[in-house]
Order: C-alpha cells, then sequence, then structure tokens
C-alpha cells in the first residue's frame, strides 16, 4: 500500500529535474564557437587570448585564434586614429603582420588554423590598403 505512492512520487522527482536539466547542453557549444569576440580558446579551451597585444595566438597551445572582425583597422595596424599615418611605420606593421598570419605558414597546421590564416591575411591586406592610400583612409575615418 505505501510501495504504490512512494514509487509514483519518486518517478514524479525523477522526471522534473532530468526535464529542465535537458534544455541546457547545445547552447553553450555553439555561442562560443560563433562569437569572434569570445576570449576562449577554439583549440584547448583555455581561458583566452589577452585582448591587449596582437591576441592572434593562445598563450597555452600557440593555436591561431580567429580575427577580430570588429577591430579598427588603425589599432590593427597600431597607428593612431588619425589622418596623419606614418607610412614607413604602416609598412612595417605590415610586414610583421603578414610574417605572423601569412597562410603558407599554416600548410602543416590544422584546417581551422589555415581557415583563421587566411581570414587574418585579407584582413591585414585590407586595413593596410585602406589606411595607405590617403583618400580610403579619410574614409574610413569619417565612416
Ligand atoms: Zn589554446
Amino acid at each position: 500500500m505505501w510501495g504504490g505512492r512512494t514509487g509514483a512520487l519518486l518517478r514524479a522527482w525523477g522526471l522534473w529535474p532530468a526535464g529542465v536539466r535537458g534544455r541546457r547542453p547545445l547552447g553553450c557549444n555553439a555561442a562560443s564557437l560563433a562569437g569572434n569576440n569570445s576570449p576562449q580558446c577554439w583549440n584547448c579551451g583555455g581561458p583566452g587570448v589577452p585582448k591587449r597585444g596582437d591576441g592572434f595566438f593562445c598563450p597555452q597551445c600557440r593555436a591561431l585564434q580567429p580575427p577580430d572582425l570588429t577591430r579598427d583597422y588603425f589599432s590593427l595596424m597600431d597607428c593612431n586614429r588619425a589622418f596623419a599615418v606614418d607610412t614607413a611605420k604602416l609598412q612595417n606593421r605590415y610586414q610583421q603582420l603578414q610574417r605572423l598570419v601569412h597562410p603558407d605558414f599554416f600548410s602543416q597546421r590544422s584546417q581551422t588554423e589555415k581557415d583563421f590564416s587566411e581570414k587574418h591575411a585579407t584582413l591585414v591586406n585590407d586595413a593596410y590598403k585602406t589606411l595607405l592610400a590617403p583618400l580610403s583612409r579619410g574614409l574610413y575615418l569619417v565612416s
């Protein structure tokens, strides 16, 4: 006479938390893979890539991180946000970045890093070209 009621009660309690827990798992992973601003390393899940410095590589596993598409060209190219730009410095910075992210250097690495390196290289090229020519630099400044 006890057994039936207790069993029903336990079953009810058992089902309830399971149903609540069931909603969680997918959301977190999908968000961290899609977000470019995620500070976590996609490769080792390490606590993160420092925002200061270039932040191109994970400090723990040295994996190339996805480019931050929201980053300002001036900050990427290490220039003051002004119309007057030191083009020699810009050129140096461009070469320095190309040496870091050029796809040729990632031919032996994972496909993910190859993809990231191509995106980085494209971004660096765009930033360099935009800031090098006075007209496009001016247009970028006012945009
Ligand atoms: Zn890592």
